[in-house]
């Protein structure tokens, strides 16, 4: 069991409207890669949905908690799974990735009384590796997001798997997460006609063709990407990037990495 990679998607939904209205679950995904357990952006609804899972997925199994930024629909529930993840405390567990201003200054968001509860607390940075048990994993460059925000690529046996958060589209993402086997990307908007800094179809579609990954998923969708029908966009980028399979995940969904 144990040696399986996979994801789980404990939420598919994301900007300020689909999270106000739980149009999807708001919870980001949780994985298993190299025996790590971890979970990535929990937002608000992640808990519940982890012990809704079946086979249930037990926080206290937890081990690797990361953020991506300090946005509500990517770290709400940040604080909830890490006293789920330790029992109040009652047992030291986990280590908790994030930005610098999520952990400490006037933006902090994760609560003082759980910093003692954790094994470890590690400050994101650019272009950084990072080591946990058995699991490495490194930070990208800076995105374009309003505010601190990295984009995480695994090392895996399946080989490099990339998660491409929240951000808008610039050339050096290609840098960031080439020689991806797996691309995992937030696509929020369906056409990003001002300047929202969100990926579009469009910059999705200009990312999978320069980076050519064999596998992509889309997740974190916001009303636009609801409305089109992710399924119908998944078939659509795989066609014309060129694709082997582009997966679009409901809520509750485990994608085996293969
Ligand atoms: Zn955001």
């Amino acid at each position: 069991m144990l040696g399986e990679n996979y994801l789980y998607f404990l939420g598919t939904g994301g900007s300020r409207h689909v999270m106000a209205e739980q149009l999807r679950s708001t919870g980001g995904t949780y994985f298993q890669i190299n025996g790590v357990r971890g979970i990535i952006d929990p937002g608000p609804g992640a808990l519940a949905q982890m012990v809704k899972a079946r086979p249930l997925l037990k926080p206290e199994e937890l081990s690797a908690v990361i953020l991506s930024h300090g946005h509500i629909d990517h770290c709400n529930d940040v604080n909830l799974i890490i006293d789920s993840m330790t029992r109040g405390g009652l047992k030291k567990r986990g280590t908790l990735f994030a930005p610098g201003e999520i952990l400490n200054g006037e933006n902090q968001i994760l609560f003082n009384y759980l910093k003692p509860f954790l094994l470890g607390i590690e400050k994101l940075r650019p272009q950084k590796e990072y080591h946990l048990n058995g699991l490495s994993f490194s930070t990208s460059g800076p995105h374009h997001h309003g505010m601190e925000t990295y984009g995480f690529s695994f090392y895996s046996k399946q080989g490099k798997i990339s998660f491409i958060t929240d951000t808008s589209y610039f050339p050096e993402l290609v840098d960031f997460y080439q020689n991806s086997r797996w691309i995992v990307v937030n696509l929020v908007l369906e056409r990003n006609c001002g300047n929202a800094q969100h990926l579009d179809i469009n910059g999705v579609k200009e990312l999978l063709l320069r980076l050519k990954p064999e596998y992509a998923v889309i997740t974190h969708f916001g009303k636009t990407i609801l409305r089109k029908g992710p399924p119908k966009i998944a078939s659509q980028l795989e066609k014309e990037a060129g694709i082997k399979k582009v997966f679009a995940p409901e809520d509750g969904e485990r994608i085996n990495l293969k």
